[in-house]
């Protein structure tokens, strides 16, 4: 018998989502990093990537590939967040590449390397605006280029990236991406010799690619959301995703009360349980319904979305799911499940809540 909340993911969609962003790019001459941070590189789901047509299996968390390695998994593997110098030694030991930015990280790199008698991969980050990672100094990058190339013997230089839409919500477009061209150009003016990858964006940079805008010599993506969900982009930028699966992820939650109840608070407003002054709608007297779960395993009760349209998210604190089912399409029973769509949001914290049951549709 299923417990719950249950997270049931269907793996035949998610490897539809895969292997149809996979092709998409892949008419572009791009391949894919297949991200896997969203869903806390749930092993499971993991192995979907592999075999599936990524060039690569990528996360910013050391933990979530050294945990798809001992499952088996082959890669290759990408670290997508700049090192830590205290998990340099890890991140070469289960890593094909990494994005990089700082040169000491570099260094230490080359050190782990010739520790372990292996080479590591890297790409150079170039920050266009986003104001994340990435070299400002263009010249700097220019520079660190070609130390890696002549100086660090082990470390193999194989390309440039850049991060887009993450922290400055700076939108991926042809123009910005050029930049990226042109800088990958100076480099290679400087070690003399072409670069394997020049890495455009995540997700964000999808919409470029589906309608042929996206430069040429653009030749790699890390796409996490574009294929785990497909729904922010569409939701939020009116990006056609329709030729892939929205609802890779089910979240359902057993209802634990029925009651009818006001909708307004009684008594004196003071503080929530998370130290802030909610707002309250005064409807009268509603049916309300709770689940049993919480901001816990979701962080954004606003971000949740019922799949029953007549069934209103009111709030929640760490527990508990307030919701409003007094227009509910059936009668609602303590007992009965209640079916959630996710976004990139509300996925994180659920595929990272250890609260939350995890079933597989094969
Ligand atoms: C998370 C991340 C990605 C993937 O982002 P999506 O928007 O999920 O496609 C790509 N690159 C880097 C550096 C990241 O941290």
């Amino acid at each position: 018998m299923n417990r719950y909340p249950n997270l049931e993911i269907d793996l035949k969609k998610l490897r539809h989502n895969i292997e149809k962003v996979v092709e998409r790019c892949g008419e572009r001459g791009i391949t894919v990093a297949g991200v896997i941070k969203g869903f806390n590189g749930i092993a499971e789901m993991t192995k979907i990537y592999e075999g599936s047509g990524v060039s690569s299996i990528a996360s910013s968390r050391i933990e979530h590939i050294i945990r798809a390695r001992k499952a088996g998994i082959s890669g290759p593997f990408a670290m997508i967040r700049v090192p830590m110098l205290s998990e340099v030694d890890l991140v070469v030991e289960h890593c094909e590449f990494s994005l990089n930015s700082e040169k000491t990280v570099l260094d230490a790199i080359n050190e782990a390397c010739l520790k372990q008698g292996k080479r590591h991969g890297v790409l150079l980050m170039a920050d266009l605006g986003d104001l994340r990672e990435g070299y400002w100094d263009k010249e700097e990058l220019i520079q660190v280029a070609r130390y890696v190339e002549n100086q660090l013997p082990y470390v193999d230089l194989r390309g440039v990236g850049t991060n887009l839409g993450c922290y400055g919500s700076i939108k991926a477009t042809p123009e910005k991406l050029n930049e990226l061209v042109e800088l990958a150009e100076a480099i290679e003016m400087g070690i003399g010799r072409r670069l394997e990858i020049i890495s455009g964006g995540g997700t964000t940079t999808l919409p470029i690619v589906f309608d042929g805008t996206v430069p040429e010599r653009i030749n790699h993506l890390r796409i996490g959301e574009g294929i785990i969900l497909a729904y922010d982009m569409m939701a939020q930028f009116g990006v056609d995703m329709t030729f892939l699966y929205q609802d890779v992820f089910t979240l359902r939650a057993e209802i634990i009360e029925v009651k009818e109840k006001p909708s307004y608070p009684v008594g004196e407003l003071s503080y929530d349980a998370f130290g802030q002054v909610g707002e309250y709608e005064d409807r009268g007297i509603r049916k309300r319904a709770l689940a049993a779960l919480g901001k816990v395993d979701f962080a954004y009760p606003d971000m949740l979305m019922c799949r029953d349209k007549n069934i209103e998210i009111m709030g929640a604190s760490s527990d508990h799911l307030i919701l409003d089912v007094e227009k509910c399409s059936g009668e609602i029973r303590v007992g009965d499940k209640v079916e959630f769509d996710l976004c990139y949001a509300t996925m994180v914290f659920a595929t990272s809540s250890e609260n939350i049951h995890l079933t597989f549709k094969e």
